[in-house]
């Protein structure tokens, strides 16, 4: 069955489910084997081969839902990053990497990399023209972020894709913040997709993971790396994760919901000086998102004017929690500049624009009236 043809729910549902044989329950069994019968040289199943038959089957979902002919399963978002980089990047080559981008991969980039003597240049922004003027002969892969964290900016993903594929670069993205009911970049022509599946695929705040999707081809080279270094996820997890994005879709959609009508809640607020969500009709790249993205996602970021304390107010949520991650079924709000971006340099993050008070919001699926209710009574509070 061409997998092409089902409904993003039906994939979410059944794609890659494990037919349970012996007993004809309703849901795959866990096969929690690290050891299985020696078959012959070909095939050897192994937890840290990425390819029990949890592991293998969920694979599946992951690739059907991003267009990809193959996919594979990480213990971490990071995990997915690092072995995908260093599948493609040997001593003497160059990496074009995004800025703005999120913070574990700027670090894994700056502190790792030059040990082992790769090369790798940060992007001014996010604009074509600046992956253009980073590209170098030695460059052989370019990764960009779009959404990027936090302030939603729009990579051309398209144009990426063309001005590497007309050097015979490979290309990958970050697609964590959209997730791939949101925007499929192997349609727009990059190679390679990476998610932390902590976030979106996961879902409910209990799961750390990460996949790539991208060809047959590409997934044999980063294999042949992943089983050295190791960053496999154990199948109980590949299980749990396997539940989750059962409701994919059905969270996602929902997220979206809620992110449209808060963006536009916040907009028109007296109290909020801006509202960053490619939604918004006054975001610089609102037609490009509009071009490559299925609706906007459930990522915003905003800054009160300058009556309101932006740490007074998280502190006065009742409903909303402050928290670190995101893409979880609750409305989750944090300060860039305390947490995910407090590494960064004051000069960095104002060159970013990544004030003291922005605040990074992930919409949950929670009832619209509730959400804005606890940001009234919040800001009544601390006004
Ligand atoms: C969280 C995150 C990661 C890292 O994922 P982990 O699962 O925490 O290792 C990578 N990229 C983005 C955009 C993220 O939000």
């Amino acid at each position: 069955m061409s997998t092409r043809k089902l409904g993003i729910n039906t994939i979410c549902s059944h794609v890659g489910e494990i037919k349970d044989e012996q007993f004809k329950g309703a849901v795959s069994p866990i096969y929690m084997s690290t050891s299985y019968q020696f078959e012959d040289v070909e095939v050897k199943r192994y937890p840290r081969y990425f390819n029990t038959p949890n592991q293998e089957f969920l694979s599946k979902k992951i690739a059907a839902l991003e267009h990809a002919e193959s996919a594979m399963i990480f213990g971490s978002g990071m995990a997915a990053v690092s072995t995908t980089f260093l599948a493609f990047l040997k001593a003497g080559d160059h990496l074009v990497i995004q800025n703005p981008l999120y913070g574990g991969t700027s670090n894994f980039v700056r502190e790792e990399l030059p040990k082992y003597g790769i090369e790798f240049t940060f992007t001014d922004g996010y604009k074509v023209s600046d992956f253009e003027k980073a590209i170098q002969p030695n460059t052989k892969l370019i990764h960009i972020e779009t959404p990027s964290n936090p302030l939603l900016t729009i990579t051309d993903i398209r144009a990426v894709a063309e001005l590497a594929k007309s050097k015979q670069i490979v290309t990958s993205i970050d697609n964590t913040f959209a997730s791939p009911v949101v925007q499929k970049p192997i349609d727009l022509g990059i190679d390679i997709v990476i998610h932390s599946a902590t976030k979106y695929l996961g879902g409910h705040s209990d799961i750390l993971a990460g996949a790539v999707a991208t060809s047959q081809e590409h997934i044999h080279t980063i294999w042949n790396v992943g089983k050295n270094l190791g960053g496999s996820l154990s199948d109980f997890m590949v299980w749990m994760l396997e539940r989750s994005m059962k409701t994919l879709a059905l969270r996602v959609k929902a997220q979206n919901r809620n992110a449209k009508k808060l963006a536009k809640f916040l907009h028109n607020h007296p109290d909020v000086k801006h509202v960053y969500y490619p939604g918004l009709k006054d975001h610089p790249e609102h037609e490009l998102a509009k071009s490559q993205m299925k609706d906007y996602g459930a990522m915003m970021s905003f800054e009160f004017n300058k009556n309101i304390d932006a740490s007074k107010f998280l502190k006065a949520l009742q409903l909303i929690k402050p928290s670190m991650s995101l893409a979880g079924v609750e409305s989750t709000m944090l300060l860039p500049a305390l947490t995910s971006h407090a590494l960064l340099s004051q000069e960095e993050r104002d060159r970013l624009g990544i004030s003291h008070s922005l605040i990074r919001f992930s919409l949950g699926i929670e009832s619209k009236k509730d959400i804005i209710n606890d940001l009234e009574q919040a800001i009544k509070r601390v006004k």
